[in-house]
């Protein structure tokens, strides 16, 4: 199909110092927990993207020197000329595909512990570091600047020597020390780099003129800055400081790639910032310079993206998330097909890949992570190995992705869901406040289904043993997900709760159900107890305090939600609750429930409390929805006759996760349909330091 063209603008070239960009499409810098420790995957995942077509694929923060090691967590090195031959897969997996490889140089200051190099850290001023032991970064002298620089210049020259077009200084999300530099809340000094404002930006000049001396002939140079810590007068504003730091050094770079600070800020989920929602504050970039600007903000339609070109917001379309969930999301509008790109939905459970330091798994795109261990492609499968029909039971996330996955590889699928409306717990879960992106997890897997000749849905049918007997599908998928326990088992309670049988106790099922209606009290005291620690706790605290009902969240964790401190969302659901008023009962467990009451105990010291209690509702575990599959199970003896070769649990039924999870094992399913399986072989390839035997 041709280009649409209202969206040729996006494919026009931008320069970048000495070198050009064939299009708009910038994947800016981004985390990702493979880093140093899994090249081959990371350098398969960049070059994947390259091939999508970004025209400039960049690394995650690299580290300069050992004396900014920000171990555990996993991003990229370039200490010494050792690390240059992992970078080079990166470079090299970039330019097989006609794209530029950038690289964002970085000394963490503060937030570097070094707590795998043992080193001391540097500050601008005397500081203690933000996480890890207990231990303080110490104030650069005149000698530790001058190493500083060289170190970094030197970092840029192994930059060029590994093949990247663009090196980056990075002044951006509160982790770049040059930004560290430029803060008055962390920037005491009283030398010629500390005071005013020309002095804070004293050493952002120098180590932008350092680089630009050193590597400037051939790379371009860019700079991160945060123009904006939405901290008010306690930090860099975009009307203040961060505007004038654009307007001192403004010809100095080659680009400038600007956002918000910190990285929760700037990777803000969809349930709490929308498309574009940076645009405010750092629109007045363009005004003071002539060189290209990249922002982002979870941009996925064309249409937004030539807006934000045409109106002179930006020179290229900045993305991280968007080209995690799409790595072929400029190919697809180049192509004509923009209704094709799988659009992130904004969860960043990407981020808690890099937090939980494994590689990063995307909810949408399945084959993130698993480029070079397990050999996916976003777009490519291979083609089926059977002429077996199959039969899916089940279209939430897992039920939907093995489908559409099946019907690429071209077999017959018939899937079929209880339900009028497909989508599992997706089409749910998007009823939530802040939530309705997630519903793109099903309208993408039904937009693609609906071009597949091969896949056929019925809805409203639900499906039991006999009837999949009699189908006779060679394969079937059970997709038929899980429920949330009503007994206060989970994380902390291993044993049902006493108590909790008698009266309603609701689950997030009865909420999202609108079964919650019928069984609950309409007035009076809302208990959640969250003992899952993920965004249902939280969420189900706001909406009944948004009711205006009395509403108290008990949790054995320290704080709301705790597990999306993974997803840097924690700050925010923490503050959303407080300001509705939710009480919040950190470390404590149930006890047991009377018709009024909840009495609630100290983890610690076990001391019982009752509190206030009409409607209780526990967010604790889920269990799946398996009675199918084991009906099934039973009736092995019939299988034969009915033609069917295997019967497989998925998603959710297979072991209730995350909708990244069921995605997952949906995709999973249908690569490995017909394959051989062999449970003893661990079925992806490794990247296992090479030890050589003594
Ligand atoms: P997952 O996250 O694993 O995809 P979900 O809970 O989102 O699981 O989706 C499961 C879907 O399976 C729901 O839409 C539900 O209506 C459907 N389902 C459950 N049991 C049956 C059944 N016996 N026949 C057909 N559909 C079923
Ligand atoms: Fe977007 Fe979620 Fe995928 Fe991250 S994990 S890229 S936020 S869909």
């Amino acid at each position: 199909m041709a280009r649409d063209p209202r969206y040729d603008i996006l494919f026009e070239p931008v320069k970048i110092g000495p070198v050009a960009a064939r299009n708009r499409f910038y994947q800016v810098p981004h985390c990702n927990g493979m880093g140093y420790r899994y090249p081959m995957s990371l350098a398969a995942m960049r070059g994947v993207k390259a091939e999508g077509g970004w025209a400039v694929i960049s690394t995650e923060e690299t580290e300069i020197h050992h004396t900014t090691d920000i171990a555990p967590y996993l991003e990229g090195r370039i200490w010494d000329d050792q690390d240059l031959p992992a970078l080079q897969k990166m470079t090299e997996a970039v330019h097989e595909h006609h794209s530029l490889a950038a690289i964002e140089l970085c000394y963490n200051g503060h937030y570097a512990a070094n707590n795998y190099s043992r080193e001391v850290g540097l500050a601008p001023s005397h500081q203690a570091h933000a996480y890890g032991e207990p231990t303080s970064a110490r104030a650069l002298d005149k000698a530790d600047l001058g190493n500083l620089r060289r170190w970094h210049r030197n970092a840029a020259i192994r930059s060029k020597r590994a093949g990247f077009d663009i090196v980056y200084v990075y002044a951006g999300h509160d982790l770049g020390i040059f930004q560290h530099f430029l803060s008055r809340r962390h920037n005491h000094r009283t030398d010629e780099y500390g005071g005013s404002l020309e002095n804070r930006v004293r050493l952002l000049r120098e180590v932008i003129e350092d680089t630009k001396e050193a590597i400037g002939d051939r790379c371009g140079i860019a700079v991160r800055l945060a123009v904006d810590e939405l901290l008010g007068t306690d930090g860099i504003e975009h009307q203040g400081e961060g505007h004038d730091v654009i307007a001192m050094l403004a010809e100095l770079p080659d680009l400038w790639d600007v956002n918000v600070s910190a990285w929760p800020n700037d990777s803000a989920t969809a349930r709490f910032c929308e498309e574009g929602f940076q645009e405010p504050y750092i629109k007045f970039v363009k005004s003071l310079t002539t060189k290209p600007v990249v922002g982002v903000g979870r941009y996925t339609s064309p249409d937004s993206m030539v807006r934000v070109i045409k109106s002179g917001i930006m020179d290229m379309i900045g993305a991280a998330r968007p080209s995690i969930a799409d790595p072929f999301l400029p190919k697809k509008i180049e192509e004509g097909r923009p209704d094709d790109i799988r659009e992130c939905i904004g969860c960043n459970i990407c981020v808690s890949g890099d937090y939980s330091m494994v590689p990063m798994r995307c909810t949408q795109n399945p084959t993130m992570g698993e480029e070079w261990r397990r050999g996916w492609h976003p777009e490519t499968i291979a083609a089926k190995a059977s002429q077996e029909r199959v039969l899916i039971v089940g279209a939430g996330p897992a039920g939907l992705e093995a489908a559409r996955a099946l019907g690429q590889r071209g077999y017959e699928v018939s899937l079929s869901d209880a339900n009028r409306e497909p989508g599992g717990r997706v089409t749910l879960e998007a009823r939530l406040p802040g939530l309705t992106t997630w519903g793109r997890v099903r309208d993408w897997r039904l937009g693609q289904i609906a071009k597949l000749p091969n896949v056929e849905l019925y809805r409203s049918s639900t499906l039991t043993a006999e009837y999949v007997l009699a189908f006779g599908s060679g394969h079937v998928a059970v997709a038929t997900g899980c429920h949330w326990r009503n007994d206060g088992v989970g994380r902390t309670h291993h044993a049902p709760v006493p108590g909790l049988a008698p009266f309603a106790t609701l689950t997030p099922d009865d909420v999202l159900s609108g079964a919650a209606a019928s069984k609950a009290t309409r007035t009076g005291p809302v208990v959640i107890f969250d003992d899952d620690h993920y965004y249902m706790g939280g969420i189900l605290a706001e909406m009944f305090a948004k009711m205006g009902r009395p509403t108290t969240l008990v949790t054995p964790a320290a704080e709301a939600s705790v597990w999306t401190h993974k997803t840097i969302e924690h700050e925010r659901i923490q503050t959303r609750l407080l300001e509705l008023g939710v009480t919040i009962r950190a470390h404590r467990k149930l006890v047991c429930r009377t018709a009024d009451a909840l009495d609630i105990a100290c983890v610690f010291t076990g001391r019982v409390e009752t509190i206030d209690c009409r409607t209780l509702i526990t967010v604790t575990s889920r269990l799946p929805e398996e009675a199918l599959y084991q009906a099934l199970m039973t009736r092995k003896a019939d299988w034969q006759e009915a033609g069917i070769k295997s019967v497989t649990r998925i998603g959710d039924c297979a072991g209730p996760g995350t909708i990244a999870a069921a995605v997952f094992s949906g995709h999973r399913y249908a690569r490995d349909l017909d394959a051989p399986f062999d449970p003893d072989v661990v079925p992806f390839k490794r990247e296992r330091i090479e030890v050589t035997p003594s």
